[in-house]
Formats: structure tokens, C-alpha cells, sequence
């Protein structure tokens, strides 16, 4: 609220129901006068050779300039010659950490009521290091590459994370009993990161434990640190522990301290255009980035509007089993603020 020049953010709107709950973010962003320019980037249907894919240097470059984005779902284009969006921005980006938090919306009832995890998950190596071939006929090979430098950068990540947002325990969540050369770096770049933060509690819990601990008792974690495939199922798992992808946000964290919010979910193809999408998970997502920079109130005071139109539970998206529009329900959000 002290901000007087607007701050410039890079916004993809993306593709299916990206327009549509991007919309709500501006309407809902308006409503509460939070000083942000948008700065919007579409993706074009012709390859930048600068990229080799269909966005453009000049997008690229706006989130390198702003430092911090939002973008919608991006359908991964079928064919050959050019690489998906998400991994082009991923790569370029240097966006090393995705962090999803996980928490339970009050009113919304699911299984668990007090649902509050955050899982961070290793964005750029491990299982999708993209290095698969056929050794011979009936046999083939994928390289899972774990670094140092990258184990680091995220576990330093999580544990400045878990101190600077008052979290008590992290997390490493591993193999290392199988694959005892990568996920024992893994680890062992975790312990080193974790002697630095003597006020965290720090614990190792291999990945198959973690998923029946979770399913049967969600409060006994805090902050959740894994590479890059664990970190896409567990977070998958907690989702479902909330209620589903219409409520979950993330943001992906990059060299520089580039924040680029997302929603978990993809372009909903199904429903695109129909003015049905749950926004809530991109809406979340953009708190995310508030509080990236620091504007707190703004985000408090939206995070608010979305949990009361959900509590109140008279205007709900299909997903929640409800039958409101996603312009009723951004309306509905707008009148909370
Ligand atoms: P999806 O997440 O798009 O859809 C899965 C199901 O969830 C669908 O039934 C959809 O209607 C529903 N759903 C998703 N978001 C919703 C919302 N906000 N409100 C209400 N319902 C919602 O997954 P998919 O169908 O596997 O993928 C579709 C496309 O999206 C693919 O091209 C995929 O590559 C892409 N994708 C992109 C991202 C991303 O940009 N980060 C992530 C996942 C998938």
C-alpha cells in the first residue's frame, strides 16, 4: 500500500482456460488496487529460432526484466522441431525450485481439515533430465543426473523458505536405499544445507513411507524437499489431499531470484471456453507472487476474498461441486475484497 509506481509483472494468459482465469486475476487485481502492471505475452504460432520455440526472446526477456511473472497453462504442442513451452521456460529461466503449497480451504470439506504442507520440488535435473536412448533393440536407457550445485540451490531454498515463513521441519524425501549414488547426493547436500539451520528439525524419509504417512496423517510434515520426480507425484498427492486442481498454485523460483506463479494445472482443454474453469488456482498462484514481493496486505486481503467466496459456498465452480460461472464466481470474489 505504499507503493506508489506501479511495479511491472510479465503475464502469459496461456492457452485453453488460461485467457478466461487470467481475466479473473486482472478483474480480482483491479478490485483490490494492487499496483501492478501487467506486461501480457501471448505465444505465437511460428518457432523463434532465438528459442527454438514458440516464445519469443522478446517474452523471455520480460520476465528476466520484471523478475517476476504469472503465467497460465500452456498445452504442449504435438510434433516435432521444437521444444514445450514449459521446458523451454524452465531451461531458459534457470527456474530451479517449483513450490506448491498445499493447504485445506476452510468450508471446502474434504477428508483432512487441516491440510498445511508445502512440497519443493527440484525443477531442472533428476528423472526429466531428458536423456533417454535405445541401447539395443528391447533395451533402453535414461540417465537420472543429480548435481551438487542443483541439490544445493534447492535445499538452501527450502530451508530459507522454511525460516523466513515460520516453518519448524523440512523434509528430505528420498531413495537413497536404491539409488544410493544420486539420491545419496541428494541427501547429503540436504544434511550439509541443514547444519546451517540449526532452528529447523531436519529428517530424511524415504519416498514410499512418505506416501502412506501422508495419506494417513498429513500433519506430520511441514516442508517437503525432493528431486525433480518425486517432487511431481507428491505434490500431485498433496493436491489431492485439498481437494483437487482447481484450488492448488505453485511458483517457480529461478537463478536471480525470478518468481514466475503458475497454477499445477494444465490448459483443461474440456472446458475451455465456456466460461467454467475453477480460478482459484491461478488467483493463489498470483498471492504467491504478491508475497514474493513482499506486498503482504494486498496478498492477505485477496487470499481472503477467495477463501470466504469458497467458505460461503453459494457461488462454487463444477469442479466444487457447485454452478457458478467463472465470471459469478470472480464477481462473487470482488465483492468480498
Ligand atoms: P489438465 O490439468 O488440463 O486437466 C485435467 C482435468 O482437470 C480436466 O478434466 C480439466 O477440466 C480439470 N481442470 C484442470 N484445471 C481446472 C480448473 N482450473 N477448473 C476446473 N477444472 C479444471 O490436464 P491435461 O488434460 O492432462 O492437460 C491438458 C494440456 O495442458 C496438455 O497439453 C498438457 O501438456 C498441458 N499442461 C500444461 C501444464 C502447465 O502449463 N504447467 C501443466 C499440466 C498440463
Amino acid at each position: 500500500s505504499s507503493v506508489s509506481t506501479p511495479i511491472r509483472a510479465t503475464l502469459f494468459p496461456g492457452d485453453g482456460i488460461g485467457p478466461e482465469i487470467a481475466d479473473s486475476v486482472k478483474q480480482v487485481f483491479s478490485a483490490a488496487e494492487v499496483p501492478i502492471e501487467w506486461e501480457e505475452h501471448y505465444v505465437g504460432d511460428t518457432i523463434d529460432p532465438r528459442t527454438q520455440s514458440f516464445l519469443t526472446w522478446e517474452s523471455l526477456e520480460s520476465v528476466r526484466r520484471n523478475g517476476v511473472g504469472l503465467k497460465g497453462p500452456m498445452a504442449t504442442p504435438i510434433g516435432k522441431g521444437h521444444r514445450s513451452l514449459n521446458l523451454t521456460l524452465r531451461k531458459e529461466l534457470n527456474l530451479y525450485a517449483n513450490v506448491r503449497p498445499c493447504y485445506s480451504l476452510p468450508g471446502y470439506k474434504t477428508r483432512y481439515d487441516n491440510v498445511d504442507l508445502i512440497t519443493i520440488r527440484e525443477n531442472t535435473e533428476g528423472e526429466y533430465s531428458g536423456l533417454e536412448h535405445q541401447v539395443v533393440r528391447g533395451v533402453v536407457e535414461s540417465l537420472k543426473i543429480i548435481t551438487r550445485q542443483a541439490s544445493l540451490r534447492v535445499a538452501e531454498y527450502a530451508f530459507h523458505y522454511a525460516k523466513t515463513h515460520g516453518r519448524e521441519r523440512v523434509s528430505a524425501i528420498h531413495k537413497a536405499n536404491i539409488m544410493q549414488k544420486t539420491d545419496g547426493l541428494f541427501l547429503k547436500c540436504c544434511r550439509e544445507v541443514a547444519e546451517k539451520y540449526p532452528e529447523i528439525t531436519y529428517e530424511e524419509v524415504v519416498i514410499d513411507n512418505c506416501c502412506m504417512m501422508l495419506v494417513k496423517n498429513p500433519a506430520l510434515f511441514d516442508v517437503l524437499v525432493m528431486p525433480n520426480l518425486y517432487g511431481d507425484i507428491i505434490s500431485d498427492l498433496c493436491a489431492g489431499l485439498v481437494g483437487g486442481l482447481g484450488l492448488t498454485p505453485s511458483c517457480n523460483i529461478g537463478e536471480g531470484g525470478i518468481a514466475l506463479a503458475e497454477a499445477v494445472h494444465g490448459s483443461a482443454p474440456d472446458i475451455a471456453g465456456k466460461n467454467l474453469a475453477n480460478p482459484t488456482a491461478l488467483l493463489l498462484s498470483a498471492v504467491t507472487m504478491l508475497r514474493h514481493l513482499e506486498l503482504n496486505d494486498k496478498a492477505e486481503q485477496i487470499q481472503n476474498a477467495i477463501l470466504n467466496t469458497v467458505a460461503e459456498g453459494k457461488y462454487r465452480t463444477a469442479d466444487l461441486g457447485g454452478s457458478s460461472s467463472t465470471s459469478d464466481f470472480t464477481k462473487a470474489i470482488c465483492d468480498h475484497l
